[in-house]
């Protein structure tokens, strides 16, 4: 089959590679129809995750048909369309048992690598290092679906797969963004970045009784989008100060939530390994215009800030001071996505979300080179690229 592999910083390719097999009872292989380029993807891209080997396949948001079955599998069979959430989860262990399925405790055989870097180890994720599993992703004409008789969800008959392809991953991850904030009526909130992610923090903010958005980016388009599509204020933080902003929008209390949907990128630029030790220490001395650090600063004193964004390894200059004499809560996590699968694509059935508004790019598998190229980039206007092996 055709897969889409990382070769380096700024080099993937489309080659040819052996088919998925079988190789545990609760397996299923997925005929690939839809798969998107992610955000996430842009920071093995940048070359900041170190466990990424010469070949690895790329892709966490995928979806296709049931092409084959582990025997263990059993409410699913051949021809289902099935949606794939991108952690893996067991189903039955202490942190699935809990709904916390992005720190399931049987899907990453790599786990001794992961509490090298963080103490205790996330769950494995499709495409995303061997610190995560060294599983194979999705953009690749077929995968391997781990625990497939608890993870992939049903596409009901009729639904396109642009309507439902984003509940594997940013329809989810913008949804628990704005959740976790656990917004009042009356909140307004503020969204750095406009990508996918902020874009569905945004729609979600709102669907949650948030009654002003504010989003932060640079990118004409993308604050276009954040306007028209998914109704936010918006503020280009390369024309004004983004603090000095949102005080005067806010009667000088800040605003009463703060999303981080921009990740390490905007940290790290110029220091390529965010993972790596002695970056790191080198990133205690970098002052560059800091997402995190300017959410804490300009949240309204006991206000949420909530951190979708992937960040590897250490921060520099945090404010903690803040944090903890302002009564700030911090929320973060990688997705526990199949806690909103279902919810959300109840409420896509209900008309009360499009989550097409995003899609800017269909381009074939051969193609996502070329789509890695101008995603990083914000090049053509791109926001989501939808690959179709
Ligand atoms: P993206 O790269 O398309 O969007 C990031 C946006 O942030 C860009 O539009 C960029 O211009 C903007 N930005 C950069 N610096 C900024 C600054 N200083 N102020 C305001 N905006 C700034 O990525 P995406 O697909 O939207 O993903 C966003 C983040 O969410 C990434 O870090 C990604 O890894 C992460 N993510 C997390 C999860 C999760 O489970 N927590 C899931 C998916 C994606
Ligand atoms: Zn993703
Ligand atoms: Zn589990």
């Amino acid at each position: 089959m055709k897969a889409n592999c990382w070769y380096g910083k700024n080099d993937v390719r489309v080659e040819n590679v052996p088919d998925p097999q079988i190789l545990n009872p609760r397996d299923a292989i997925v005929k690939i129809t839809s798969s998107a380029i992610c955000g996430s993807d842009l920071h093995l891209y940048d070359g900041y995750v170190p466990t990424m080997e010469k070949g690895d396949i790329l892709g966490h948001e995928f979806m296709g048909e049931v092409v084959e079955l582990g025997s263990a599998v059993k409410n699913l069979k051949v021809g289902d369309r099935v949606v794939v959430p991108f952690p893996i989860a067991c189903g039955n262990c202490f942190f699935c048992q809990k709904k916390m399925f992005s720190l399931c405790e049987n899907s990453n055989p790599n786990a001794a690598l992961a509490e090298e870097m963080w103490g205790h180890s996330p769950a494995g994720i499709y495409g995303y290092s061997h610190l995560l599993g060294g599983y194979a992703g999705g953009q690749a004409q077929y995968a391997r679906v781990a625990y497939a008789d608890v993870n992939p969800i049903k596409v009901p008959e009729g639904m396109p797969d642009d309507q439902v392809l984003f509940l594997s991953d940013i329809l989810p991850t913008g949804y628990m963004a704005a959740e976790q904030c656990d917004i009042e009526p009356g909140d307004t909130v503020a969204i750095w970045g406009c990508g996918p992610v902020g874009q569905f923090a945004i729609k979600s903010a709102y669907l949650l009784g948030a009654e002003r958005v504010i989003a932060i980016d640079r990118f004409p388009e993308r604050l276009k989008m954040a306007e028209e599509k998914a109704g936010a204020v918006t503020l280009n933080y390369e024309r004004v100060d983004v603090y000095d902003a949102l005080e005067e929008m806010t009667g000088g209390r800040g605003p009463d939530r703060c999303i981080d949907a921009v990740g390490m990128e905007a940290h790290a630029h110029g220091l390529a390994g965010a993972y790596d030790r002695v970056k790191q220490a080198a990133m205690l001395e970098t002052d560059r215009p800091i997402v995190l650090r300017q959410a804490i600063m300009s949240c309204r004193n006991g206000g949420t800030v909530s951190v979708p964004g992937v960040y590897g390894g250490f921060l520099d200059k945090v404010p903690f001071g803040a944090i903890m004499n302002r009564s700030l809560t911090i929320k973060t996590g990688q997705t526990h996505v199949q806690r909103y699968m279902r919810p959300l694509l109840e409420r896509i059935q209900k008309g009360e979300i499009d989550s097409t508004f995003v899609i800017t790019h269909h381009m074939k598998l051969d193609e996502a080179p070329h789509g890695y190229e101008i995603f990083k980039n914000k090049e053509d206007n791109c926001v989501k690229i939808v690959l179709k092996p």
